[in-house]
């Protein structure tokens, strides 16, 4: 049976776009989703509490100025979404929800006005419900797996397991690239190249955490160009994360639509047209992460962090540096970059949250509930409200290496980093992104548990099935155009 809305016969067709009973908030103002990162929060502060310099949670306003310097996770966390409204990361990032209630109630400066500002539907954070239910158990599962007397920030660390392989993943990349240097081989370039598939698990998994645990790690994204780990935590963090597969999840409507992403084609996506811009993001995050760093240090002084946006473009300084000629250094650095975005961007960016169901034994689940992907998508029938609900009918999980708990365990995390392993557990890692990714296996019990008991539809599926399954989506969809979108 074909699903709803799709044609399998090479024909291009749109995703049915209509309106749902949960579509989340309103998309923000589209002349700044793909701009700069701080026109973006401006658009949100303007959009969520009228450019006020409170905090919103749930219907509550709060001035959190006094506690920044004493969160647990961060100052800087709290910076981004002033003036926002920090509802889902406010529950997302607290697996201890009562403790985090404490803390904020102390703040508290009024109610929101009913209708006084109006960004959209909201999701539901109901005490017997699903989210807060799986939330409550998983933090039972890990206080009495790692001891109750334990920090909550640090049961949701990383394991010195976890420490020690994220260092040998760090390794290989600098011993790889040192050697495509030294030897001018595009064999170790490809090498690297693959390489840096692992510097984005770490990154990745570091960079949700509390930036007073994280410390540097979140920069090993950096070395990917047109990455910039202080951008991504706005990007995929507090938007993609919150809200994924809605409207307003920016991440998503960068490789679904035709925003202001570098690309001004107004022809509907195409298999070659979306390849070629993973092809081409290595030259042109490049120079922007350059254009970053300069401004960066000019406007902030050599103590702001001006380099790791720079550092796509000194890794071709350093293949020059080691004695290849600049024509040589340019090609070496191309096919580093190239073997990566090729191999790693078709694959992480959307498989997770917009593959298409190849036909496999989830055919007749996913056509029953009226969808045409794995993961259920805005304009899809099935929208649900309950906050925890939605992040795990809107991903879609594969597993190939972190299930190998016979392994030794950094090897199981070093394999895991290395290969995908960031997008293992992905449902988890969206209910809970400051979780390690290291405590995933302590809580996936108790987790799937609970969704049977709600009969949530929790899914899994092959990785080489959801792979074939993001490059049928990309041939068989137009791209969406962002004033359609935003006019829903
Ligand atoms: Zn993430």
């Amino acid at each position: 049976m074909t699903p709803q809305g799709v044609t399998f016969d090479g024909g291009a067709s749109v995703i049915p776009l209509t309106p749902l009973s949960r579509t989340g908030r309103q998309a923000y103002p589209q002349g700044h989703l793909y701009s700069d990162i701080d026109g973006h929060l401006k658009a949100r502060r303007t959009a969520e509490t009228n450019g006020s310099f409170l905090w919103r949670v749930h219907d509550k306003l709060y001035d959190l100025t006094p506690y920044l310097d004493f969160h647990p996770g961060g100052r800087e966390w709290l910076e981004r979404v002033r003036g926002c409204d920090a509802t889902e990361a406010f529950e997302a990032h607290h697996l201890d929800g009562d403790k985090a209630e404490r803390a904020l109630s102390k703040f508290y400066v009024r109610e929101v006005e009913p209708g006084e500002f109006d960004c959209g539907d909201r999701f539901t954070y109901d005490a017997d419900g699903f989210w807060r239910t799986v939330r409550e158990r998983c933090l039972v599962a890990l206080k009495g797996a790692v001891g109750p007397s334990t920090s909550t920030l640090d049961a949701t660390s990383a394991t010195p397991a976890m420490q020690i392989a994220s260092g040998m993943i760090l390794a290989q990349f600098i011993s790889t690239f040192g050697l495509a240097c030294v030897s001018g081989s595009w064999l170790a370039a490809g090498g690297c190249g693959l390489t840096m598939a692992g510097m984005w698990g770490v990154g990745h998994n570091y960079l949700h955490q509390s930036e007073k645990k994280a410390g540097w790690w979140p920069y090993a994204l950096n070395v990917v160009p047109g990455i910039n780990a202080e951008e991504f935590k706005v990007t995929h963090a507090l938007s993609h994360h919150l809200v994924p597969n809605l409207k307003a999840d920016y991440e998503s409507r960068f490789y679904t639509s035709n925003g202001k992403h570098g690309f001004t084609n107004p022809e509907p996506l195409s298999l070659r047209y979306w390849y070629m811009k993973a092809a081409f993001i290595p030259i042109l995050g490049a120079f922007k992460g350059a254009g970053t760093g300069i401004k960066k240090l000019v406007a902030g002084g050599p103590g702001s962090a001006w380099l790791p946006p720079l550092f796509p473009a000194a890794q071709l300084g350093l293949y020059r540096a080691a004695g290849n000629s600049w024509r040589e250094s340019l090609k070496l650095w191309m096919i580093q970059m190239t073997v990566h975005t090729l191999a790693f961007v078709p694959f992480a960016l959307g498989v997770h949250h917009n593959a298409v169901d190849p036909n496999d034994d989830g055919a007749e689940l996913i056509s029953k509930q009226g969808r045409s992907t794995y993961s259920w998508q805005e304009g899809q029938p099935g929208g649900v409200d309950d906050f925890g609900e939605h992040q795990v009918i809107s991903t879609i999980d594969h597993s190939i290496l972190s299930r190998q708990q016979h392994l030794p365990e950094v090897l199981v995390h070093w394999l895991s980093l290395t290969c995908f392993g960031y997008l293992n557990d992905h449902a988890l890692h969206h209910l809970f992104p400051a979780l390690d990714h290291s405590k995933h296996a302590i809580v996936r019990d108790v987790f799937e548990q609970t969704c049977r008991e709600f009969k949530v539809p929790y899914q899994e599926r092959g990785a080489i099935a959801m792979a074939a399954g993001f490059h049928r989506y990309v041939q068989n969809h137009q791209v969406v155009p962002l004033h359609s979108i935003s006019k829903l």
